[in-house]
């Protein structure tokens, strides 16, 4: 039978565009299925601070196209100790909380793993990161909005790179996975992709731009993700022109725009259906797993295998993205 009667929802880590209509989903299906909900600010912080609200159908209108997070994000140190933990335990308790939606990345559902062993509270995960760095779903929310926003600012780059015959190196975001840089490489015909999941050899990067030379081409785009062994745009930059003082080389880094803006569709309803399915999910009694998708099939993975079993990108892209730019 279910005990559930009231859940908390919140998002942690680093916010990404879709958790707004993530949060519609959960609180809507929550109260469709009679349960009460307290949205829980700041995320494991503010649980640890007590910040939370109740709410109701009207207080998520008007969300679904927005950035960001209305529950607010944070990153909190004090829930990484287990006198923090215990803070956050009481405050649940405190407010006949039965049950944990949480919204966010590798190091939240981290945090939810070890609350879960330490007082056996049910926790469902919702994969909220640009990063797309999850086992268990094939996209993360947010991950599309993040490609879409950087294709659009490569594209406007790429303008001026023709128009002056530059060489643009941008950095993208990606400390441990390559998705971004991957992807929006692929989708801006980006000269050549340079990813943490692949050595960078610098000698044959400048080997090929001679190639790309001496075929006049005058002007290209190199995408770097930041955690790429390089050590990034400023380093593949100067190493360049260490070498080969041809092109005109200009630095652009994206950084936090990536993070922003109105959701793409696909993100709205991958985060619409998963907040549906979440909430669905613990009233089946499942919880310790986050709701992913996986060839369009809704599917729970247990919270250690979506941080653990990394996904990996497929190198056969990155093979197809060489070729396509010969
Ligand atoms: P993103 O992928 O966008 O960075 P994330 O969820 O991985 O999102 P983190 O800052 O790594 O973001 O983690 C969010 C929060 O989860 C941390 O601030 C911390 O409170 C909690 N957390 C992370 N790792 C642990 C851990 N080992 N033990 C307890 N809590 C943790």
């Amino acid at each position: 039978m279910n005990t559930i009667k009231k859940i908390g929802v919140l998002t942690s880590g680093g916010d990404a565009p879709g958790m707004n209509a993530a949060i519609r989903a959960i609180v809507r299906t929550a109260i469709y299925e009679n349960l009460e909900v307290a949205g829980i600010f700041r995320g494991y912080q503010g649980l640890i601070n007590g910040e939370m609200k109740s709410m109701k159908s009207h207080s998520v209108s008007n969300i679904i196209q927005r950035g960001g997070t209305i529950l607010k994000s944070a990153r909190s140190e004090e829930f990484r100790n287990s006198k923090g933990r215990k803070k956050a335990y009481q405050k649940l308790t405190k407010n006949n909380i039965d049950a944990l939606v949480v919204i966010g990345g590798d190091g939240t559902f981290t945090g939810a793993r070890i609350f879960e062993e330490e007082y056996d509270f049910p926790i469902i995960g919702l994969p909220g990161t640009i990063d797309n760095d999850l086992y268990g779903t094939d996209y993360t929310i947010g991950y599309d909005t993040a490609i879409n926003t950087v294709v659009q600012a490569v594209d406007k780059i790429r303008d001026t790179a023709d128009s002056h015959d530059r060489l643009f190196i941008i950095e993208v975001m990606g400390r441990d996975a390559g998705f971004i840089a991957l992807r929006s490489g692929i989708a801006t015909g980006a000269e050549k992709i340079l990813v943490p999941e692949s050595k960078t050899y610098m000698d044959n990067l400048i080997r090929l731009l001679k190639h790309d030379w001496r075929k006049n081409k005058t002007s290209g785009i190199i995408i770097v993700a930041e955690g790429d062994d390089s050590g990034g745009a400023f380093e593949v930059a100067r190493r360049i022109n260490e070498k080969f003082d041809q092109y005109e080389t200009r630095i652009s880094i994206l950084g936090h725009i990536q993070r922003g803006g109105s959701p793409t569709a696909m993100d709205r309803v991958l985060a619409s259906l998963l907040g549906y399915a979440s909430i669905k999910s613990l009233l089946e009694g499942k919880h310790g797993v986050m709701v992913g998708q996986v060839n369009k099939e809704i599917i729970q993975t247990p919270f250690e295998k979506s941080i653990k079993h990394h996904r990996t990108i497929n190198l056969e892209l990155l093979e197809i993205s060489r070729i396509l730019a010969i």
